[in-house]
């Protein structure tokens, strides 16, 4: 556990994928009981793992705060909820995502069906739904959350909704901190995914996420992933332009012979990739193609439930 500012400390668990670390925050509350800001994700044994960070503080975890739905910030709520006795509290679009994404059993058959829809071939999205079922066994969804609300004071902390990297996502902030969850992070580009069920235009929600928190004043972000960000607002106007220098990559990739998300993601991504980055290159390529065709430089087309894109 390191202790980050004055009543803020980071917990950092490893993650078994690409990426290979999550952060959780503990933040001192008024009564002097500790928040805990996201929880990584669902292994087995959350005994042995929180024992450690429990055992170590001064005082309990009085409560819990989901910033997104995403396995490695959601995935252990439930035991630690059950560990510290504390409630959790979620946005609600938010709540309403993780139940589709990872309670009803639906989700990994709607997320095949949506990515051969886009192209992929059928024996990756077989893999990719085989993949998503996997995940869903690291998530344990809390309960019963609170809700969170945008615009609300959480124990002096202001909750803001920030989507794009998730439609629900919130990040809290304080006298120029921001906890930010994945909505900046200080050298990776935080994933910004079209999927099922989700928002039709992650890539402008995202955009938007930006412009605000390159306006919140902030002095310093601490994330997900990563060492903390220390110019917010200089990091979200680089994020940005890599989005436009993006669009502009996917826009030179279509052709009067249209082209589905999924060949347009081999030319962005290349085609040599393991199943899970397939999953983010294809989810990536598509939050681009619908903003293009937002903005009037693609066309969308859809025939018999085949998705597909030309120039405008
Ligand atoms: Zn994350």
């Amino acid at each position: 556990m390191l202790e980050l500012a004055d009543g803020i400390r980071r917990i950092t668990f490893p993650l078994p994928f690409g990426l290979d670390h999550v952060h959780c925050y503990l933040l001192r509350a008024d009564d002097g009981s500790w928040t805990l800001v996201d929880t990584g994700l669902g292994l087995p044994d959350p005994e042995s793992r929180w024992a450690p960070v429990l055992g170590g503080l001064d005082a309990p975890v009085s409560s819990i705060v989901v910033t997104h739905y995403h396995p490695d910030h959601v995935g252990d709520a439930a035991a630690v909820a059950e560990l510290t006795g504390a409630p959790v509290f979620e946005g609600r679009i938010d709540r309403a995502q993780c139940l589709r994404a990872w309670v009803d059993p639906a989700g990994p058959n709607r997320y095949r069906a949506h990515s051969s829809a886009n192209g992929l071939p059928p024996d990756e999205a077989d893999t990719l739904r085989d993949e998503s079922e996997a995940i869903r066994t690291l998530v344990h969804a809390p309960g019963d959350p609170e809700p969170l609300e945008p615009g609300q004071s959480f124990d002096g902390w202001r909750v803001i909704h920030l989507p794009g990297h998730a439609d629900g996502h919130l990040v809290l902030l304080r006298g120029g901190v921001l906890i930010a969850g994945d909505t900046i992070l200080s050298r990776i580009s935080p994933s910004v995914g079209l999927y099922p069920d989700a928002r039709p235009d992650p890539l402008g929600d995202y955009l938007a996420s930006l412009e605000t928190i390159a306006e919140l004043g902030a002095t310093i972000a601490f994330a997900g992933h990563e060492e903390p960000v220390t110019d917010p607002a200089g990091r979200a106007r680089e994020l940005v332009h890599h989005h436009r220098e993006r669009l502009d990559a996917a826009e030179a990739l279509l052709a009067s012979e249209p082209r589905s998300g999924y060949e347009v993601s081999l030319g962005l991504f290349g085609p040599a990739l393991a199943p899970p980055l397939r999953r983010f290159a294809l989810a990536e390529t598509l939050a681009h193609l619908e903003r293009l065709a937002l903005e009037g430089r693609a066309e969308r087309l859809d025939e018999g439930g085949s998705v597909r894109y030309r120039p405008a």
